[in-house]
């Protein structure tokens, strides 16, 4: 069987290449994911415990109502439980039955502060779904990782763990991801925002100009791009490989304002990817209002850094 990796909200772990995400709700604090396949049901939830208020027990009762109230009629019977360890926590395990087999671990991170619950469901436990169970718990992280990886649906990339997910769509058609860092102070307000944006079917959908990443931008993209940058301009344009596909990257500034002064700084990659057949366009910026007589200048080195490191962890197919 083929792993793959899922990083999501500061979680990582490998579940079989034909586990489909259906559903994803939440950010980093609560959160919720679900896959599936033929061979069974991986539901992952996690829920912000900035001490330990609740005991695993009391969750593990709560989650046994839960469940005891989707089935309904029928019988939870708790054939197992016992102290294991995930990552590096104690855990509590539960073997669950109703009428599928459903192993069941749940821990504390006190780290991240999160009770974290992982909840698997088959028809039966054979040697494909105990090698599922083992996978997944044995690379399992819920604390840690600096930088983050966002790992999902064939992308993967890593952001500072400062990123918090803030905005996204998943659909067949394509995928976005907004990630954003704030930081206020008295006299400044400064945003940065990773915005990952890719289209499907992208030899189709944009046939006449998926194979030029600046003609793609000016024809399909730059007015969606700014919905959301709405003083957006891309002043610098410089032709680029990336991962063997032909690339560009762009960048802009923008003022604004008059007594709390704005001014923003953008770079983007976009490059179409012929194994995923997906166009991509990843969009960084840095964003900082301040007085007039303020002298705090936004830092545009340390977002040209930020770019190349989130770029260069980009894997696209
Ligand atoms: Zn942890
Ligand atoms: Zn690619």
């Amino acid at each position: 069987m083929k792993f793959v990796e899922v990083g999501w909200n500061g979680i990582f772990f490998e579940a079989p290449e034909d586990f489909r995400l259906l559903n994803e709700r939440g950010n980093f604090k609560d959160g919720y994911m679900r896959f599936e396949s033929e061979n069974g049901i991986l539901e992952l939830k996690w829920e912000h415990a900035p001490r330990r208020t609740k005991s695993i027990s009391e969750v593990a009762s709560e989650f046994i109502k839960q469940l005891g109230k989707k089935y309904k009629k029928m019988k939870i019977s708790v054939k197992k439980t016992k102290a294991t360890r995930v990552f590096k926590h104690h855990a509590s395990y539960m073997g669950l039955k109703t009428n599928m087999e459903e192993p069941t671990y749940l821990w504390h991170c006190d780290e991240s502060k999160r009770i974290i619950l992982c909840h698997f469901a088959f028809k039966s436990m054979n040697e494909t779904s105990r090698e599922i169970v083992k996978r997944v718990i044995e690379t399992f992280k819920c604390h840690g990782e600096d930088p983050n990886t966002w790992s999902l649906l064939g992308f993967s990339f890593k952001a500072p763990p400062t990123f918090l997910l803030t905005d996204r769509k998943m659909t067949v058609g394509g995928s976005h991801l907004l990630l954003v860092e704030r930081e206020t102070g008295l006299y400044k307000e400064m945003r940065r925002e990773i915005f990952f944006q890719y289209y499907s079917m992208a030899n189709i959908l944009f046939k006449d100009d998926y194979k030029d990443p600046v003609k793609w931008m000016e024809n399909n993209y730059i007015k969606n791009l700014k919905k959301r940058y709405r003083k957006l301009k891309f002043q610098e344009v410089e032709p680029r490989r990336f991962r063997r596909h032909t690339a560009a990257v762009q960048k802009g500034a923008s003022k604004s304002g008059f007594f709390w002064r704005g001014r923003s700084v953008y770079t983007n990659l976009t490059w179409y990817c012929s194994k995923s057949n997906r166009m991509y366009s990843v969009t960084i910026s840095s964003h900082m209002k301040k007085p007039v007589f303020s002298k705090l200048e936004l830092d545009e080195k340390a977002l040209e850094n930020l770019a190349e490191t989130v770029f260069s962890s980009i894997k696209c197919h």
